[in-house]
């Protein structure tokens, strides 16, 4: 290491808190320092090259490089740097993203409300929910429906719409109304002999026998990510979304598409819900918004949705929600010159182009013995490793195999993340197949290294 690397990195282990880290490991290893970017590249201070193959945290789809990005947070910076957009105040920058993702989002949403992170428009979510079943008369309409291994975030209510148990333990979460639903996993949770369409089938009976348990009365909105992400890319059975939205409409349920992951063609498509052809009543969207150069979410909602909050409002006087940074001028101008990035250079085209080289050179690697499972759509994939694949039985303890397996990838030169013993990539959009064929080798590579240190270990 470097003499500005070394106190880089003692300084952080003296000062700093990181999210989703083990503090106690991170003082003996100290941090991995990213000190640029360079297209689908990133750099650690000592001059390594990796590809990163999660876009960051699934979000940077134009790459890390983007200079027009920087020119468009620097104009905005210039012209004004900050205002609100309380009391009726606005700006050109949130007026014109708001106007085009409008433009850019299924014709049933038509007005947005923007918050600084995908955690904080859930929570906007369960908030203008119950604002909206208040105004209309139905106070005990309160109750969300979600999934176990759903990520909606982390923040009191997000967290408790989160369906993992590391977001839950320790901190008394969930604290709202919640009933996780089964995760639409087949491979999974599929019962002996059960077919996917069986298997969905059965999700499809169990939400309905909750809804009527629960009372419908009760119920207020299912939200769900169209394919699961931090839950460890979960592509549901072909019906599931078609059978969720009937059951929402037949109990007067809000349908909630959390495409945070989803949106802007990660899938495939340029929506999760277009992609399972359902209709949603809110859809929240952040990351790639703003490829994370700016912290930004949106919330869209129906005219049925606004109207019911407005009149509210009129009533109430107001609506007491907002944050400091809604519609924050320069995260809005930086997500509104992103948008036409991804428009001009079609990127969502081009991960619907380069679905197929991904997903069937990652399913080829499935000969590797660790390998139970690998899935995934678009531009998002998993690959699920286990101890015994006849079983599908996984590692004990859970989680060392892949924290293994992601840090001989990273000595390779690729970044995935470790989920559990399950491997995540979500490449950057602005991947080309040269690109593609190289995160196929690389992980390769590292798949053959952890199951060498495996078998040396007597895990397998
Ligand atoms: N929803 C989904 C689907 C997500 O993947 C995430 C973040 N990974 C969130 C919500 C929360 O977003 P944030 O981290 O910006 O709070």
């Amino acid at each position: 290491m470097n003499s500005l690397s070394n106190s880089l990195a003692a300084a952080d282990i003296a000062h700093s808190l990181h999210p989703y880290t083990n503090a106690r490991a991170h003082e003996r290893n100290g941090p991995v320092i990213i000190t640029r970017g360079d297209g689908v590249h990133v750099y650690d201070s000592e001059g390594r090259e990796y590809i990163e193959g999660l876009a960051g945290l699934w979000s940077v789809a134009v790459g890390f490089s983007e200079k027009r990005l920087a020119e468009a947070a620097a104009r905005q910076m210039a012209e004004l740097p900050y205002y609100h957009t309380f009391a009726g105040k606005a700006h050109e920058p949130q007026i014109r993203l708001a106007e085009k993702l409008v433009e850019m989002t299924p014709e049933a949403l038509t007005r947005v409300f923007f918050t600084n992170s995908g955690s904080e428009a859930n929570d906007t979510v369960v908030k203008l929910v119950w604002f909206l079943n208040n105004a209309l008369g139905r106070p005990e309409k309160k109750k969300f429906l979600s999934r176990i291994k759903g990520y909606h975030g982390i923040t009191i209510a997000s967290g408790s719409l989160t369906g993992l148990p590391v977001n839950h333990k320790g901190f008394d979460l969930p604290a709202i109304p919640v009933v996780h639903l089964t995760c639409p996993h087949h491979w999974r949770f599929g019962a002996e002999g059960e077919s996917e369409a069986d298997f969905c089938a059965r999700l499809l009976r169990e939400a309905e026998e909750t809804i009527l348990a629960e009372g419908p009365e009760t119920i207020a909105a299912f939200i769900g990510e169209p394919v699961m992400g931090a839950g460890g890319v979960i592509v549901p059975p072909e019906g599931y979304w078609a059978g969720i939205e009937a059951l929402c409409r037949k109990y007067d349920i809000l349908l909630v598409s959390d495409e945070v992951i989803n949106g802007f063609g990660r899938t495939g498509a340029r929506w999760g819900c277009e992609k399972f052809g359902f209709t949603p009543d809110i859809l929240v969207t952040s990351k790639q918004l703003t490829s994370s150069y700016m912290p930004l979410a949106a919330v869209l909602m129906t005219d049925a949705v606004y109207q019911a909050i407005a009149d509210h409002t009129e009533k109430l006087g107001t609506l007491g929600h907002g944050f400091t940074g809604t519609g924050h001028p320069v995260a809005t101008a930086v997500g509104l010159e992103n948008l036409k990035i991804i428009e001009e250079r079609d990127l969502m085209g081009n991960a619907a182009r380069l679905e197929a080289p991904f997903q069937e050179g990652l399913r080829a690697l499935g000969g590797n013995p660790l390998v139970g499972e690998v899935r995934g759509i678009g531009l998002i994939a998993a690959i699920e490793m286990v101890a015994d694949r006849a079983t599908k039985r996984g590692f004990e303890p859970a989680g060392k195999v892949g924290a293994r397996a992601a840090a001989f990838a990273a000595e390779e030169g690729l970044i995935c993340r470790a989920l559990g013993d399950t491997l995540a990539l979500c490449p950057p959009l602005i991947v080309t197949e040269a690109d593609v064929a190289r995160i196929l080798e690389r992980m390769g590579r590292a798949l053959e290294r952890t199951a060498d240190w495996a078998r040396a270990e007597g895990l397998v």
